[in-house]
């Protein structure tokens, strides 16, 4: 067994049935080094670059001593950003799911007071939320934390940044002295330590940051007119040619725009945005993943949830709200030993922001020095048949491979990813041998059945 295996820990075996669902093998270093330590109740500093694993860190700890029958909030994770706190509340609901009736609310401003009172009178077991709106519902006497057991202060370094410290201290005062206390952190600066000095007892430090290896990420960013950002954006893709791309953009209307001029000018795009409905969601993110689309434009929501990592590029056609989006947009490129390349374009009312990004390491280049696109077209690798049958009529992805390769069918290595829905099936063809495919798919049989094929376009 691995030292990093999560079943070295002491962990309820339906928990650790959850985790390797969600995919997760082993440890990362920042829950192998925290972990035993949080399960053991102690509290803890830990320190660790974004993207390591820190929610489940303390999402294992808090939900692991959780006790669902009593209906008390036991927990509360406090984040700097709205944002934050729901990425956070999803994971934990994912992390959730191994038990029953776990309730995860959020306590964020920005949205409205008056349906999170209704939401609290329900109960909750977890509350994830930023500082402000928490000590709102505290002194209001609607949010009670005094069964709490564990209180996560998560990117405490960006809530002090933000100015959270009086908020933080006076949330603090509404807990249980006698408690859990984890507080995570990119950075230690000295306003961290005094913190951590006053909330919590003989905390153990845990450091990762020396073992992992930051993503490599190339950044540049393009002064543009605001009606050169497409072809700025066309130049930057017949320059790169990223095999996978995402670009993010503000608008759900820009984002349809945007695909759709890039689709006529032969470049194979697809949007997401909040407006598409969830069976045509789906069809969008299925093509992508298995390489059935080369660029994907998106706004931030509709790309939130969206688990698709170790991408060539990532343009950001707007720039984005603030340096934690786009922290986080430009994750989602750089793979294990390959550059990423990270895009942002700007117009003229956009320059003092991207000024705030000027950092030395950050290429500031202009748009015209990349050479002109005569013709550029761009094609996935792989084409995508719909099977319109799915779990509900047990098709399994070795009945999909079973029929395609059978006597005389394809080769297994033009066939691509299968995804297996309720009622449908997804199969990812290398683009040469689509026809085929789909006319063998048509005429023959998946488990003794005739189905409809289509070609996703
Ligand atoms: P951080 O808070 O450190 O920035 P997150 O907790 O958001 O990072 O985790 C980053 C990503 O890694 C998430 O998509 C999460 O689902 C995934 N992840 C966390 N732990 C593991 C693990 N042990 N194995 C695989 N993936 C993991
Ligand atoms: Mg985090």
């Amino acid at each position: 067994m691995n030292h990093n295996d999560f079943s070295i820990l002491p962990l309820p075996d339906a928990m650790l049935r959850n985790l390797k669902e969600l995919g997760y093998s082993v440890m990362t270093p920042v829950q192998a080094g925290s972990l035993p330590l949080i399960l053991e109740n102690r509290d803890v500093i830990a320190q660790a670059k974004t993207g390591s694993g820190k929610t489940a860190a303390f999402g294992i700890g808090l939900l692991s001593k959780l006790d669902v029958k009593k209906f008390r909030v036991q927990s509360l994770v406090l984040c700097p950003t709205r944002e934050l706190a729901d990425q956070v509340a999803k994971e934990l609901r994912r992390l959730a799911r191994f038990a029953h009736n776990i309730k995860v609310l959020t306590l964020c401003g920005g949205t409205a007071f008056g349906p999170q009172l209704g939401s609290l009178r329900h109960g909750a077991h977890i509350i994830v939320g930023t500082p402000g709106r928490v000590l709102q519902h505290l002194e209001k006497g609607s949010l009670l934390l005094d069964a709490l057991e564990t209180l996560v202060l998560d990117e405490a370094d960006r809530m002090l940044d933000m100015g959270f410290i009086e908020e933080i201290t006076k949330v603090i005062g509404h807990v249980p002295l006698q408690r859990q206390t984890l507080l995570f952190s990119a950075t230690f600066p000295d306003a961290i330590m005094q913190l951590c000095g006053t909330v919590q007892r003989e905390p153990v430090t845990v450091r990762t940051v020396s073992e992992e290896r930051p993503n490599r990420i190339i950044e540049r960013f393009y002064g543009v007119a605001r009606d050169a950002k497409l072809p700025t954006l066309i130049r930057i893709l017949a320059h790169f040619r990223p095999e996978r791309s995402i670009v993010f953009c503000n608008t759900k209307i820009e984002a349809r725009e945007i695909a759709e001029s890039l689709h006529r000018r032969g470049i194979d795009a697809l949007a997401i945005h909040g407006d598409l409905e969830q069976y045509e969601r789906t069809d969008v993110l299925v093509q992508f993943a298995n390489r059935s689309c080369s660029v994907l434009v998106a706004t931030d929501v509709a790309a939130r949830g969206l688990d698709i990592k170790e991408l060539e590029a990532v343009v950001n056609y707007d720039m984005p709200q603030d340096p934690e989006v786009y922290t986080h947009r430009i994750g989602r490129t750089g793979r294990a030993g390959e550059e990423g390349l990270a895009f942002s374009l700007f117009t003229g009312d956009e320059a003092l922001d991207a000024d705030a990004y000027r950092d030395g390491s950050r290429r500031f280049e202009e748009a015209d020095e990349l050479p002109e696109s005569q013709r550029f077209t761009l094609q996935p690798p792989n084409v995508t048949l719909v099977i319109e049958g799915g779990k509900k009529d047990k098709v399994r992805p070795g009945d999909i491979l079973g029929a395609l390769t059978g006597e005389a069918g394809l080769d297994g290595k033009s066939v691509g990813k299968i995804d297996i829905y309720e009622r449908q099936s997804y199969v990812a063809i290398e683009r040469g041998m689509a026809a085929r495919a789909y006319e063998r798919l048509k005429n023959g049989k998946i488990k003794g059945r005739k189905f409809s094929v289509w070609v996703l376009e």
